[in-house]
């Protein structure tokens, strides 16, 4: 016999990561943390999805009413196929990491760019008139160019290893609703070191100096940049890389990939609740889970 209040109603909404693997994801700590803080009746799960399997767990958030899910790596490109609507800017990126579910319709978003922006703001820095360097020409790198781009920036440098796919990203960022001077260095060029010269952002969206390869790292040398330049990592294990060491003992200021995971999961509440999440009680949630596993 049911009684009212003491009956236990389950977990109410429904959400989580889509991904493989995704077993270390600090999203869920960081999510449920903030649920619990909020007195919020919901739940943030972790869903190992094969590529296989995608189209099937796609209909499955349909099936089962879930509220929303976050999407990762390898699914960010393929997913855009399976949903009902790709909100614009997601799009543009070419990749979606955030789906809300409206009544059964699947709408795709991206939030990573925003929660760049958010975390660089955070630190006091401004980024219109900048002239950035952008490390890497892959899904981070493209979110991360188009709202630098629709920021206002003075110019954007992509150097990345395959110089085809910076190509593509360029002319992609020509056709924007906001184009930006942008050019395409080979590592190590002279091009290159020009532009590092002027940049006073550097952006590193490869895996280099990612964990277990903590050694790594995609500039070597970072006397050439301007004092004022500012060296963010989106790599956040660990919270520390060699380029950010190199960089703080160089005095340049240095933001990790911490701030931007938080504040791309506080945008994907706006979607999901129509209010941002609780950056704070995130960012610790985060930070633990990362220090557990890291
Ligand atoms: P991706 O689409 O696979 O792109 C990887 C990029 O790194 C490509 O430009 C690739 O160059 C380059 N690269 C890979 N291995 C390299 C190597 N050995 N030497 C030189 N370049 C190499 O990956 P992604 O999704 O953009 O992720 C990139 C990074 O961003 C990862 O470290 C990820 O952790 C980080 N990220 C962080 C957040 C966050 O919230 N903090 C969110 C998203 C991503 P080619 O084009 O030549 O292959």
């Amino acid at each position: 016999m049911t009684q009212g209040r003491s009956v236990n109603r389950g977990p109410g909404r429904i959400l989580g990561v889509l991904g493989h693997p995704v077993a270390h994801s600090a999203s869920p700590a960081m999510h449920n943390a903030a649920f619990a803080a909020q007195g919020m009746h919901a739940l943030y799960g972790v869903f190992d999805v094969a590529p296989e399997q995608l189209p099937q767990a796609v209909a499955g958030i349909r099936a089962l009413g879930l509220c929303g899910v976050n999407v990762t790596i390898p699914h960010k490109e393929a997913v855009m196929a399976y949903l009902d609507e790709v909100a614009p800017t997601a799009r543009q990126v070419g990749a979606v990491n955030t789906i809300v579910n409206r009544g059964g319709r699947l709408i795709g978003y991206n939030t990573d760019g925003w929660g760049f922006l958010i975390s660089l703001e955070e630190r006091g820095v401004r980024v219109a008139g900048r002239k950035v360097v952008l490390l890497g020409a892959g899904g981070a790198a493209r979110a991360i160019a188009l709202h630098l781009a629709m920021a206002g920036v003075a110019g954007l440098t992509i150097i990345n290893r395959s110089r085809a796919r910076a190509e593509f990203l360029v002319a992609d960022l020509a056709r924007a609703n906001q184009p930006v001077a942008a050019a395409v260095a080979e590592p190590g060029s002279e091009e290159a070191a020009a532009a590092l010269a002027e940049a006073r952002l550097v952006v590193n969206c490869t895996p280099l100096g990612m964990a277990p390869d903590v050694e790594q790292t995609p500039l070597d040398d970072l006397s050439m940049l301007p004092a004022d330049a500012v060296v963010y990592d989106t790599i956040y294990r660990p919270l520390e890389t060699r380029l950010l060491r190199t960089a703080r003992q160089r005095g340049l200021l240095t933001i990790n990939g911490l701030a931007m995971l938080v504040h791309q999961g506080a945008c994907s509440w706006e979607y999901w609740f129509g209010r941002r999440g609780p950056v704070d009680v995130m960012r610790a949630a985060a930070l633990a889970a990362l220090e557990e596993a890291p």
